[in-house]
């Protein structure tokens, strides 16, 4: 009699999760299926890399996890039903049903179009991993002097900026973005930014909401076209539409309300990482979608679940920001320091030491994928079966 865990999701978050738990609880107690629709590890945070025509290293996910007693399924999560407890996907075989005693929820997000018309016809995306190669194949193929214009001025955007013209020198880079350049950021944060997009010549059309994008240009809330052989849009993450037919509790934009330790408000055999989950930070504000919070939400969950299901004594994994760490091309680097709550402070590191910086950090969380206890001894307990049915039980009244 396992207690049967099903990771969905083997992204950052998932497959920091699986893996921990694995290594927190006794194998003959707990069966883990980490189920994943591509065979490999995809490191997300280097999309625009890729994009930008770098070769990133495989990561087998058969390889990370061999050995660890998480089994890998290799199938297209298409359902989930928290009330009947059991998970719908698909592989070659077709489709099948996988049953639950708790369920993590690691699905990630894919590109926001926000509903512009165009977007979905006409732009390109990196929030995943093939759209990220259609665009390389796109950029491959430009000819020199066209122009690329990147929608959205967040993190995303000025990283995919930098890199295609870092890149592609040839090509004529632009950045529209709703606000200023980089307007969140302390003023030496700012100055270095626009120094950056200087030297390699990207135009920036700042207050510039793109309301349509067409096959050869977008257009802006205040009556401008900007020309654009290729549109590449950054403007945001969200959630996979799965969570919206479920019935978990969720935010308006499908996010899955959990508590403090990562776990479904409405159903608490279900708990969500990573951009997925919705969940309170510091200072009461909801995490980002991002590694920064997500890495510390999965070990959260981890440790959650192991705690409920041992009946020890729950977990409390400090979640909080140090920096928000942007790569501005191969030379280049921004790592701006923030608060706990992840508002900006005056520090800055930039040039070189800050694109080694980030390149270490993005080095750091595939890492920390691969080694999901990090350096902490394996403490392998026992599952209290009675305990954990009580609690859950009790939970469910409550
Ligand atoms: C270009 C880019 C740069 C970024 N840079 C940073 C950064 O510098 N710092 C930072 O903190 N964050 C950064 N982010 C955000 C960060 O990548 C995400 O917040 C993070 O990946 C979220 O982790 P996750 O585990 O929730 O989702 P993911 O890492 O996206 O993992 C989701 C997993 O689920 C799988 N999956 C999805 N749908 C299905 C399905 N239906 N069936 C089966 N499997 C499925 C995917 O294949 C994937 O393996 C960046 C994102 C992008 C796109």
């Amino acid at each position: 009699m396992q207690h049967r865990t099903i990771v969905l999701g083997a992204g950052y978050t998932g497959a920091i999760a699986a893996g921990r738990l694995a290594r927190r609880l006794r194998r003959e107690d707990i069966a883990i299926t980490l189920v994943n629709s591509e065979p490999d590890f995809v490191e997300r945070v280097r999309m625009h890399q890729l994009a930008a025509g770098q070769d990133l290293k495989l990561r087998p996910l058969s390889e990370m996890f061999a050995g660890t007693g998480v089994e890998l399924k290799l199938a297209k999560v298409t359902g989930v039903d928290v009330d009947r407890k059991t998970v719908t996907v698909v592989d070659a075989n077709g489709a099948e049903e996988l049953a639950y005693d708790t369920l993590v929820y690691a699905l990630g997000s894919g590109w926001n179009t926000q509903g512009i018309p165009g977007v979905a016809e006409h732009a390109h995306e990196i929030a995943s991993r093939p759209g990220a190669l259609r665009l390389r194949e796109r950029l491959a193929h430009l000819d020199a002097g066209l122009a690329v214009v990147v929608v959205g001025g967040g993190l995303t955007g000025l990283e995919a900026a930098t890199e295609i013209a870092e890149a592609r020198p040839d090509l004529d880079v632009a950045l529209a973005a709703s606000g200023g350049l980089g307007d969140w950021l302390s003023p030496k944060g700012r100055g270095h930014l626009r120094n950056v997009f200087d030297k390699l010549g990207i135009t920036v059309y700042e207050h510039s909401a793109v309301t349509a994008v067409e096959a050869d240009h977008v257009a802006t809330a205040d009556g401008n076209t900007i020309p654009a052989a290729v549109t590449v849009w950054t403007a945001g993450f969200a959630v996979h539409p799965i969570t919206k037919a479920t019935a978990l509790e969720v935010t308006g934009t499908g996010q899955i309300v959990v508590d403090r330790t990562m776990r479904s408000v409405s159903h608490p055999d279900v708990y969500a990482v990573g951009d997925a989950a919705y969940a309170m930070g510091p200072a009461d504000k909801p995490l980002r979608m991002s590694c920064a919070s997500g890495g510390p939400g999965a070990w959260q969950a981890a440790d959650a679940i192991a705690a409920r299901l041992t009946g020890g004594k729950l977990p409390n994994v400090p979640i909080r920001y140090f920096n928000q760490c942007v790569s501005l091309g191969h030379r280049e680097g921004l790592i701006q320091y923030v608060t706990a709550d992840d508002r900006t402070k005056q520090a800055v590191l930039t040039g070189r030491l800050a694109a080694v910086y980030k390149e270490l950090v993005c080095k750091g969380a595939a890492w920390a994928v691969a080694n999901p206890t990090l350096a902490l001894p394996t403490r392998r307990r026992r599952v209290a079966r009675e305990k954990a049915a009580t609690t859950s039980a009790v939970e469910r009244l409550a």
